[in-house]
């Protein structure tokens, strides 16, 4: 997409009125079940409650309505009731910002003040929107912005499914009345990544349910093979992902020694390149997917010779994969440099001479920010200090 108009920023809202001291249960990130749950807690009786779960659930997540008034196949009463004990929120769209290439970002308010940052990629066929899990992350990859900032917290299903609700709403993409999803041509947001801010296998439960919520043919209706989680290798949770969610799975392989990966992806020290590849080589079968991911962000003299291309390879034997190699984006005080161009197609010939797809990753939205790992809040003051990020990367 060649946009070409110039980087805009709009504060959207102001500061939220009431939304935190409202008691009422917020419907959006509940599972059917969890659904089904409240509304009996709220007096709807027992046989009706798995019709008044699919009518609330095709509103909510096929019409994008936000009124229980709107709800117009439910009796007013019913509307009535359901406004005292419910409320249907997403987190908050604090600004956005649009890059010359089109590219979106926008910055989220949750409940508790944080922010987390959420980005849109237009591509000419489909629409990919990057979501955060957590707000800051626990790990402490070194070349990873997110990776200097401390855990805040875990983000619920409700903030997680939200995001792509907040985006739905910003590109005006709920369905007109008497139009399915999809009969308009192709969806602007046709595509889910968990590439934004955190870890989500450290926050399962909540990642698992707002996917679900995503994939449920009545609601978003996405298709699993349209989201693709993204892990640094919680090797433990691999094959839960594969049986609880099923979506595509992308792995920041990054290094082909330990001696390396344990410098760039310190989970690396916990689960090693040879139990990662053991949890990947069964995840295909278990999701009954296709081609694993491998992220590969190439780092100026670090990870990017050709005995590293050539050592990947050997690694990712027998596993179906495809390899994507991610010019290192920079941020202030970042401690690596980006490869050069001509190494990074060095190395990309290599694993495509060997049969693979090795797209390199056009780097989106570098104007604002936008690019994979440059995500950070704002306004977070938990910050690891410049000394243990260098220490982390073995540069000290
Ligand atoms: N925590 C998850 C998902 C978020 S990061 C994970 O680590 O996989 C999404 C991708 O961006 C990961 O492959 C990550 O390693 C990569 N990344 C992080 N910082 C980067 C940077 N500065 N430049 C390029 N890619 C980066
Ligand atoms: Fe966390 Fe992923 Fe960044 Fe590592 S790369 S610090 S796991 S967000």
């Amino acid at each position: 997409m060649t946009a070409t108009a110039p980087i805009t920023q709009d504060v959207l809202t102001l500061p939220r009125k009431e939304a935190e001291t409202d008691s009422r249960v917020n419907l959006v990130g509940l599972t059917r079940a969890g659904l089904a749950e409240a509304l009996r807690d709220a007096g709807t009786p027992d046989k009706q409650v798995k019709m008044r779960v699919n009518q609330i659930w095709q509103w909510v997540y096929h019409w994008g309505v936000r009124d229980f008034d709107a709800m117009t196949n439910l009796s007013k009463a019913y509307r009535a009731q359901l406004a005292d004990h419910f409320r249907i929120e997403l987190p908050e769209m604090v600004s956005r910002q649009i890059s010359d290439d089109g590219t979106r970002k926008y910055l989220v308010r949750i409940a508790g003040g944080h922010e987390v940052e959420v980005v849109y990629i237009p591509e000419e066929d489909r629409g990919t929107l990057c979501i955060s899990s957590q707000v800051g992350c626990t790990l402490t990859c070194s070349f990873c912005h997110t990776g200097t900032q401390k855990l805040v917290r875990n983000l619920t299903a409700g903030e997680i499914i939200g995001q792509v609700m907040m985006a739905r709403d910003d590109l005006d993409e709920w369905p007109e009345p008497g139009v399915g999803t999809g009969e308009t041509g192709p969806r602007l947001l046709s595509n889910i990544v968990l590439m934004g801010m955190g870890e989500p296998l450290y926050n399962f439960e909540s990642v698992r349910d707002a996917m679900q919520i995503a994939m449920d043919g009545e609601g978003i209706a996405l298709s699993r093979r349209r989201i693709t989680l993204s892990t640094s290798g919680v090797v433990p949770e691999i094959a839960r992902t594969a049986e609880e969610i099923g979506c595509m799975l992308a792995i920041s392989f990054h290094a082909t020694t330990d001696e390396v990966r344990d410098r760039l992806v310190p989970i690396n020290k916990r689960w090693n390149i040879e139990s990662l590849l053991e949890a990947l080589r069964a995840y295909p079968k278990l999701s009954n997917s296709e081609r694993i991911t491998f992220e590969y962000v190439m780092l100026k003299d670090v990870n990017d010779s050709d005995e590293d291309a050539r050592r990947l390879l050997k690694h990712i034997k027998g596993i179906p994969a495809k390899i994507n190699l991610i010019p290192f984006n920079e941020w202030p005080g970042s401690p690596y440099q980006r490869s050069d161009w001509k190494r990074i197609k060095a190395f990309a010939d290599i694993i495509y001479k060997a049969g693979y797809a090795s797209p390199i990753r056009t780097p989106r939205g570098e104007d604002i920010m936008a690019a994979c790992g440059q995500l950070k809040s704002a306004t977070e003051r938990a910050r690891k200090s410049r000394a243990q990020i260098a220490a982390e990367a073995g540069l000290k």
